[in-house]
């Protein structure tokens, strides 16, 4: 199982990566995640990206990019497969990732675009409150637009790929998987293809 996770701020995609990594079996791999550990453990990796985090801005795609294919390349070869939180984010990062695809056979088989109505992902990651201190109402909101216009662009370059899946992140947590797992069920046994 190998899937793109697309989806702004506020959607769930970290809870949905979570719950498709334990039903497939496959490495949650979150962007996000791995550099807010980074900036926590003040690795030299954490101290370059804290103020991208901090101000709600991307990390550059060089050191993204870097980063990420190295990880995507071992998980699938160690793992059988991935689902990648974060990652691609902006269109240099997608064309990377599929260049290097085409090496290793690590392509993605589905690009899971997560969507909900703007003021549903405003009050969500509103209500994470303290939790991470890029949720503050300005910096969310600078995300948000951060996203539409380095992220959005992707949903349209997996659609001409034939591999984009769109589901409604608007319902429950538990409504959401399922809708998730209906559209990824059919791919578990396909092995390689
Ligand atoms: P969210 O989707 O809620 O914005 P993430 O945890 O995916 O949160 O990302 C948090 C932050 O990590 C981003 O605002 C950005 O600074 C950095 N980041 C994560 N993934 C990438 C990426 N692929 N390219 C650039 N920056 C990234």
């Amino acid at each position: 199982m190998r899937v793109i996770l697309l989806a702004p701020p506020g959607a769930g995609k970290g809870t949905q990566g979570e719950r498709i990594a334990s039903r497939y079996g496959v490495p949650h791999i979150a962007s996000g995640d791995i550099f807010r550990s980074a900036v926590q453990s003040g690795s030299p990796l954490g101290q370059r990206v804290k103020g991208y985090l901090d101000a709600g801005d991307l990390v550059p795609d060089e050191l993204v990019i870097e980063l990420m294919l190295g990880k995507i390349v071992a998980a699938t070869r160690e793992q059988g497969g991935y689902v990648l939180d974060g990652f691609p984010r902006t269109v240099p990062q997608a064309e990377a990732a599929a260049v290097s695809a085409r090496e290793t056979g690590a392509a993605a088989q589905v690009a899971l675009y997560l969507d909900a109505p703007q003021d549903v992902l405003v009050a969500r990651v509103a209500g994470r409150g303290e939790d991470r201190p890029d949720d503050s109402a300005d910096i969310a909101r600078h995300r948000l637009e951060v996203y539409a216009k380095n992220t959005q662009p992707l949903i349209e370059l997996y659609e001409r790929r034939g591999i984009l899946a769109r589901v409604d992140a608007s319902p429950s947590i538990d409504e959401v998987s399922k809708e998730v797992f209906g559209v990824l069920d059919p791919w578990q046994d396909k092995g390689a293809s």
